[in-house]
């Protein structure tokens, strides 16, 4: 058996688990990464549009802080997120936007003077501070008050994941590429390190550290049609669930991304609606305002992808070999502006349709695209049932996002979740000692042996390819953008059926180095897993909160359902997840549930909420007007990050000599940049 011993290892090289692993090189500890591939490939690389932090340069950002950001975050969760994870990632996320700047990121920046912007479908001039010139620019973009999403072209993710992995190399962080983290060492209670396999050799090794975080993204794959890339398959989340300890929250929350190109699902920004892209139906009619008349073509994701399903219901659609769709048109936006601000999206149109965006609209559809379910941590990112397990990033549920997150925030979320949980992950290293059981770490390694044994020469006669086809139609045709009862209770009993029919697995190809087939195989025993965990959580949960839309029951219920939905596998051999459910304490909110501002208004309220609501307006009264927004918020739901996060942010609006509403364009809603 080969073992490895570092202090903090962490699996996944995306945006996240890199932060992760800069946070604790930079303390001393000897820091081990894994990837199924090279590192600057991540799919954080395929990120385009943008990061929202509240920097507040740009005319149509003026004003913004962090209680807007904060407040634009919650609404966008339907108030399933957790408050003080949302307030700690607000506070943080201008320092980690500077700090990714002194790291290289060419952040696209604000020029003085007039511009062009288009406003609900027309061209108008607004017209950029002289002092903000060359200070780093925002788009509008997540269906955010203000335009805060800051972005390289539409290149963003690209430029974020070269600029870290820049500087781990810079630290001499090893990335152990090609190795699949497969099981978890523990023993119960603490976390160990895993038991991962290199894809070329077959070679199984067992990494044993003081602190094992799971950075591997998002579960898109376990559907038909993803936007993410084809490594985002939920073996994370998988790692977790197998240890029958650790619980995984949230799972049913799954985002839906309104304008991925058909028939192939690769997505074209939400940039293209922020800067002014709009939306039409197979008469070229504009549709978003009939149904959205504030946020039109910018309301939240859940809620455009639930419009455009509505209106193709209707017979709205333009049909087309693989189905009804509707068009992206940017045309509007100009030929210099695609070419510059949109060119990944420009080049995608080019190859995968052969049309110019700049003159031919882009069939779109609505797409699965986002993972807000995970591994549940604590707010330091640790995982509250098993010790030294952290999680950051897509993979986890640290849940600043609830049941939708904004466009912009998950890109936020990798950077400012792992700077934050990076120093707890340290910390966390330093408190402890490497606890080497070298009989445990055998037996971990001898299962994952024994399975691929079993699966090279055992007489199993199953394809994992054909049970995987399987389980991505059951997710798409059941566990999609509108759900109910029955469609999902058949989506969980036929996802049971392939969890058996999995036992029987068998290979054509008996190699044990360099098999695709013998990946695919271990891998789709635990995508089954983690898709019953979306499929049992979606069927349980008899409400509709932001992408979890039941036609059964359309009110968002915060009288019964304002809770998390835990899931965990306790029994190996049982075919259903353990539900349970993680109340969320009106009480402790900072911002109470209400409207969202788009969407149908239609909650039942929790009985908390008026009192909540009251007790607000007690404590700010008993402040007086004096107090400032730091101490308004103090005094309503304290929330602490690692002391050398502490400080204020500061903005270009606290060295104007003219108040900020004497800023042209500070009312900015529903206005977009060219
Ligand atoms: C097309 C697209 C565009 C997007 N655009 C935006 C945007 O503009 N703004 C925004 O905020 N968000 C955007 N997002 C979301 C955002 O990009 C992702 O949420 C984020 O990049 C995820 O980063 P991560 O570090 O958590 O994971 P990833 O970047 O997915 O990295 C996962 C890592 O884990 C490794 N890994 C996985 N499983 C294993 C295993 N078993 N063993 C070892 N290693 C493993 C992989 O090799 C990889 O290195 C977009 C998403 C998509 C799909």
């Amino acid at each position: 058996m080969k073992l490895i011993y570092t202090d903090s290892l962490v699996v996944g090289a995306g945006l996240a688990g890199l932060r992760v692993a800069i946070a604790s090189k930079e303390r001393g500890l000897d820091t081990v990464v894994l990837s199924l591939i090279p590192a600057k490939r991540s799919h954080s690389a395929a990120a385009q549009g943008g990061m929202q932090a509240s920097l507040g340069n740009t005319v149509k950002g003026m004003g913004d802080d962090e209680d807007i950001h904060f407040q634009d975050t919650v609404k966008g969760s339907d108030w399933g997120c957790d408050q003080d994870v949302a307030r700690m990632f607000a506070h943080c996320a201008p320092k980690a936007v500077r700090e990714l700047t002194n790291w290289g990121v060419p952040w696209t920046r604000v020029t003085k003077g007039p511009r062009q912007v288009v406003v609900n479908a027309e061209k108008v001039t607004i017209e950029e501070a002289e002092e903000a010139h060359g200070l780093i620019n925002a788009r509008d973009f997540g269906g955010t008050k203000k335009w805060r999403t800051c972005y390289t072209a539409d290149g963003t993710g690209h430029s974020l994941l070269y600029a870290v992995d820049n500087k781990a190399i810079s630290l001499d962080i090893p990335v152990h590429e090609r190795v699949e983290a497969l099981s978890l060492i523990h023993d119960g209670k603490r976390c160990h390190g895993v038991v991962a396999r290199c894809m070329i050799t077959g070679e199984l090794r067992a990494y044993i550290a003081k602190s094992t975080t799971i950075a591997t993204g998002g579960y898109g794959r376990i559907y038909e049609v993803s936007t993410n890339a084809i490594i985002c398959e939920g073996i994370g989340q998988a790692l977790a669930l197998e240890t029958g300890v650790a619980k995984l929250g949230n799972m049913e929350a799954v985002q839906f991304h309104p304008t991925a190109i058909v028939p192939v699902g690769i997505l074209t920004t939400e940039g293209c609606r922020g800067d002014g892209g709009l939306l039409r139906d197979k008469d070229g009619h504009r549709f978003m305002p009939d149904y959205e008349p504030e946020k039109k073509e910018l309301a939240s994701r859940d809620v455009v992808s639930r419009r455009m399903t509505e209106h193709i219901r209707k017979g709205k659609g333009v049909d087309s070999p693989y189905g009804p769709h509707l068009w992206l048109d940017i045309t509007l936006l100009g030929r210099k502006h695609v070419e510059t601000n949109l060119r990944e999206v420009k080049e995608i149109c080019e190859s995968f349709l052969g049309i110019d965006p700049a003159k031919d609209w882009i069939p779109v559809r609505p797409t699965q695209h986002y993972s807000m379910g995970g591994i549940r941590t604590d707010k330091t990112g640790q995982n509250p049932q098993l010790k030294g397990l952290f999680s950051v990033g897509e993979a986890a549920c640290w849940d600043m996002h609830g049941f939708n997150r904004l466009g912009g925030n998950s890109l936020a979320e990798t950077v400012v979740g792992g700077m934050i949980i990076g120093k707890y992950v340290a910390d966390f290293c330093q408190e402890n000692t490497l606890e080497i059981n070298t009989g445990l770490a055998e037996s971990f390694v001898n299962k994952v042996r024994n399975e691929v044994d079993e699966l090279v020469e055992g007489p199993g006669t199953e394809s994992p390819f054909v049970l995987r086809k399987e389980m991505e139609r059951i997710m798409m045709n059941y566990v999609g953008i509108f759900r109910n009862g029955p469609e999902l209770e058949k989506a969980v009993t036929e996802l049971q059926v392939l969890l058996k029919r999995a036992k029987n697995l068998g290979l054509k190809c008996k190699k044990r180095h360099a098999n695709p087939e013998l990946v695919e195989a271990l891998r789709v025993k635990r995508m089954l897993k983690v898709a019953l965990t979306v499929a049992c959580g979606a069927a349980a949960r008899t409400e509709s909160r932001g992408a979890h839309a039941r036609e059964d029951f359309p009110q968002r219920n915060d009288k019964d359902w304002l809770n998390r939905t835990l899931s965990s596998w306790p029994d190996e051999n049982s075919l259903t997840p353990e539900l349970s459910y993680e109340e969320l304490d009106v009480m402790k909110m900072e911002l109470p549930p209400g409207y969202r501002g788009y969407g149908i208004n239609n909650a039942i309220a929790h009985p908390d909420t008026d009192k909540r609501e009251k007790e607000i307006t007690e404590i700010l009264s008993e402040l007086g007007d004096n107090a400032d927004r730091y101490q308004r918020q103090q005094a309503l739901m304290p929330f602490e990050v690692p002391e050398a996060l502490m400080a204020r942010n500061e903005r270009l609006c606290d060295n104007l000599d003219r108040p900020v509403s004497a800023v042209p364009g500070e009312e900015s809603e529903g206005e977009q940049a060219l």
